[in-house]
Parts: structure tokens; sequence; C-alpha cells
């Protein structure tokens, strides 16, 4: 419970130890990566990367199955970078043959940037097989990894991703305030001078956290000191195997019990990823997502209303201290809702 400043010592030290840190998560080396930590929530870490890296003569090729995807284009749209969209519908993942394909019939594309669990259905996108492509055609990619970093371990260095982005609140399980950008050293090098915004720009904030820890502006100090306690708790629980295992029990287990109530997900088994799912509510439903969700609010648990496009859907999401004993206590006071509205 002590207070540290931005300036202090013990604080740099703190702030290097984390990049260390989350250099050895993601399996990759500090002789070709490196960590950049940026004030705000993810998106300001997204909108960091894309600002940064995407010069004013580079093309931008932006993959979108859900929210998240739309919000790169929202990005580049607000910073007029010249950007192309590869869409695909919410329940599909994009496909690396076709990415190859956009590549051959658009040589101008210099940068490729897709989401890996797109928390908009939670889907899990095949990033491996896209990285693939794009490395082979030697474009640069780009990965927003927020909502799977630390819960889906990432062969960041085997795959040869440029740059991939999380945030302190997501698999971690520390509380919101920064993102964390994982860099090649080489691609953040050739980000020198392009950015488009002064506070997001990323190779001016590496320079700066580069030379002894200190971030380039005021930093959120306390929720950096919990999440260097964050990845402590991530260690004791095994790291992101038993985190992984952990996520993944939960979500076929709540999977399992919700179809036992005639509930199914929106995501098919083989897509559906282990941070959230989608539900379509049972048939003929006559009660509003805000009833359901004041209803379980009131016996100790919060849920997601949908965020899918084209059905009616809630969600129920696995990331944080969520146990077995928890899932059935969920799926338990759902039960009793839903008895209680076919009763009304
Ligand atoms: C959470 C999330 C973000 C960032 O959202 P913020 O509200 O800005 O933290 C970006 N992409 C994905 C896939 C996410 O899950």
């Amino acid at each position: 419970m002590a207070d540290h400043c931005t300036w202090d010592d013990d604080y740099k030290q703190i702030t290097q130890k984390i990049r260390a840190k989350l250099l050895e998560l993601a399996h990759v080396s500090e002789k070709d990566y490196t960590v950049v930590l940026m004030q705000g929530s993810g998106s300001f870490g997204v909108e960091s990367i894309l600002t940064s890296a995407v010069g004013e003569d580079d093309t931008l090729l932006i993959i979108a199955n859900g929210a998240y995807g739309e919000r790169m284009a929202d990005i580049a749209e607000h910073a007029k970078l010249n950007y192309l969209m590869y869409r695909v519908k919410y329940d599909r993942i994009p496909s690396a043959d076709e990415v190859a394909h956009l590549l051959s019939q658009h040589p101008e594309i210099t940068h490729v940037a897709m989401v890996h669990s797109e928390t908009t259905s939670g889907i899990l996108n095949d990033i491996a097989s896209v990285t693939n492509v794009v490395k082979s055609a030697e474009k640069t990619m780009i990965v927003d990894a927020m909502s799977s970093f630390g819960g889906v371990d990432i062969p960041v260095g085997e795959l040869g991703i440029d740059f991939i982005v999380s945030s302190a609140n997501k698999c971690i399980q520390g509380v919101p305030g920064f993102s964390f950008i994982i860099c090649r050293h080489d691609s953040l090098a050739a980000c020198e001078g392009k950015a488009r915004s002064l506070s997001l720009d990323l190779y001016d904030q590496w320079k700066t956290m580069e030379k002894d820890g200190k971030w380039r502006f005021t930093s959120p100090t306390h929720t950096v000191l919990a999440f260097a306690k964050a990845l402590e708790e991530l260690d004791e629980e095994g790291g992101i195997p038993a985190r992984s295992k952990r996520y993944y029990d939960n979500n076929r287990l709540l999977i399992s019990e919700m179809k036992k109530m005639g509930i199914r997900p929106y995501i098919d088994n083989e897509y559906q990823g282990p941070i959230i799912t989608t539900f379509f509510y049972p048939e003929h439903h006559q009660f509003s997502f805000q009833e359901m969700y004041e209803y379980i609010k009131d016996r100790g648990y919060a849920i997601y209303p949908g965020k899918v496009t084209d059905a009616d859907t809630f969600r129920i999401g696995n990331i944080g201290e969520i146990y077995e004993e928890d899932i059935l206590k969920l799926t338990a006071i759902l039960k009793d809702f839903f008895a209680q509205m076919n009763a009304d």
C-alpha cells in the first residue's frame, strides 16, 4: 500500500522488471524484441501501434470479424491512414489464403493488422497461419491480443509477429490503466519520426523508457504496482499453461451446463475461444437483458450484453479469478431465472 511516483528509482525498477517478464511470457529474447508500456486502456495501445508504424507512404490491411477489428478501421479513419479492409462474418475466421490473395492483388500493402481473440463474439482467430503468409510476403504483422495474451500461450518470436498488444486488465488479471506492446526491434526502429500523435508515439515512448525505466509522461503508478503483483500471481498459478487450462476448463463447463438448459453458443465449437462465450437467448424468451443482468448481479455475478450484429445474444466471460464453483453457481442462478420467467 506504499505510494510511488513516476520518477522514483524503485518504481523505475518495477517497470523494467515488468518489461522483462512480458518478454519471457511472449517467448522472445531481449536481443530481438522489446516491450513498451503505454498509458491508457487497450485501444490506446492499438492506436499507438497503428499511428506510429503506418507511415504516409504505407498501406495497412485490416482484417475484421468483429467490433475490435472495426475499431482499428475507426482508428485508421481518424488518423487518415491508407488502409484496406478484409471483412469476415462474425462467426467465421479469416482465411490465410484470402490474405495471401489480397497481398498479391495489392502490392501497396505494407502492414497487416488482426485481432486474435475477438471479444465481440468469443471466436479465436488463427493468427499463426495468417502471420505465416504475411511474414512470407515480408510485410509487418500487427496483432491485437488484448483478450488472449496470458490466457492463451502465443509463441510471438517463433511466429515472427512484429507488434503484439494487450492491456493490464485482461488475462494478466491486473487492474485497468495501461497497455503493453511487444515489438520487434527492427520494426520499432522503422517507426522513428512517423507517429501522427505525440502522446501515443510508440518509438518516443520506448526511447525514454529504454534509458532507465522512466515513463515519458506521468504513469498510472498504482496500476503498474498492481500489475507487478498480478504477474507474480500468474507465476504462482503455474504460468500461462495453468491459467490457460483453467480458462479452457471453465469455458467447456460453462458451455455444457448452458446446453443442458437448451442454450446454444453462437460460435461453433471448432472456433470457440476460452475467453468469452456468446449465447443465443432461449427460444421465445420474453425478458430483457437488463432483467437477467440484475437478477444475476443481485446474486453476486455480472455478465455482458451481446455485441454481435446479426443475432440477439448475451455473453459470459471467463477472464479473472473464476473457478469451476463460480461457473456452477452462475449457471444455477440462470436456471432459476429462466424457470421464474417461464412461470410468470
Ligand atoms: C478489451 C479489448 C480491446 C481494448 O478495449 P479498451 O476498452 O480500450 O480496453 C481491444 N481489442 C480487444 C480484442 C479487446 O478485447
